[in-house]
């Protein structure tokens, strides 16, 4: 198959939502990749496909939607997993950063103890916007000790610059398909 099918195979298997979560908003909505069993491989299958055979410590998933998609990369890549979290919802010691929604300041956190420093990471996400999301999860990563290999998404929307931002921190950005607009 070329990567033009792959593409083509992907963006069909992605409904979009208009005026979701709120108005003027396209929202790409992975969950009907997810429920078709060749797309959801197929995904997985790319996104990991830089990393064949070379070592991989762990894969950091963002909530929620990263849980998803992470727990499958890192099983292909026999790594860890890691989960980032919204605050307050891990059990044990926890590193916490703040970064910007759209409206206002969220926080995320990981556990202590999830990376050893120079642990090689992959960072995952089901979509990248603004990147604002993506960078606090390599900042409070790297905080840690960390060493970033790449961060992973299935969709990207490059006129919002997210991909800009991470490699401005020298952040290896791999997506699969692009959608314009927001
Ligand atoms: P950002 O921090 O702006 O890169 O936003 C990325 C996060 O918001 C990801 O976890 C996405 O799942 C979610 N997100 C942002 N925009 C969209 C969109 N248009 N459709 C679906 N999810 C989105």
């Amino acid at each position: 198959m070329t990567e033009q099918t792959i593409q083509d195979e992907l963006i069909s298997s992605i409904r979009t939502i208009k005026d979701y979560p709120s108005e003027g908003i396209l929202f790409r909505d992975i969950t009907t990749l997810l429920g078709d069993a060749r797309a959801f491989r197929r995904a997985v299958d790319a996104l990991v496909q830089p990393w064949a055979g070379s070592k991989v410590d762990q894969v950091a998933g963002i909530e929620a939607r990263g849980f998803i998609l992470g727990g499958a990369v890192a099983h292909q890549v026999s790594s860890g997993f890691v989960p980032i979290r919204k605050k307050g919802k891990l059990p044990h010691e926890t590193v916490r950063i703040a970064y910007s929604l759209e409206y206002g300041l969220d926080e995320m956190e990981m556990h202590k103890d999830a990376i050893r420093p120079g642990d090689r990471v992959i960072v995952v996400d089901d979509l990248i916007a603004t990147g604002g999301t993506a960078e606090a999860a390599c900042k409070l990563l790297r905080s840690m000790g960390a060493n970033i290999e790449a961060a992973v998404f299935i969709v990207d929307l490059p006129d919002l610059g997210g991909r800009k931002k991470l490699e401005a921190m020298n952040v290896p950005v791999r997506t699969l398909v692009e959608f314009p607009g927001h």
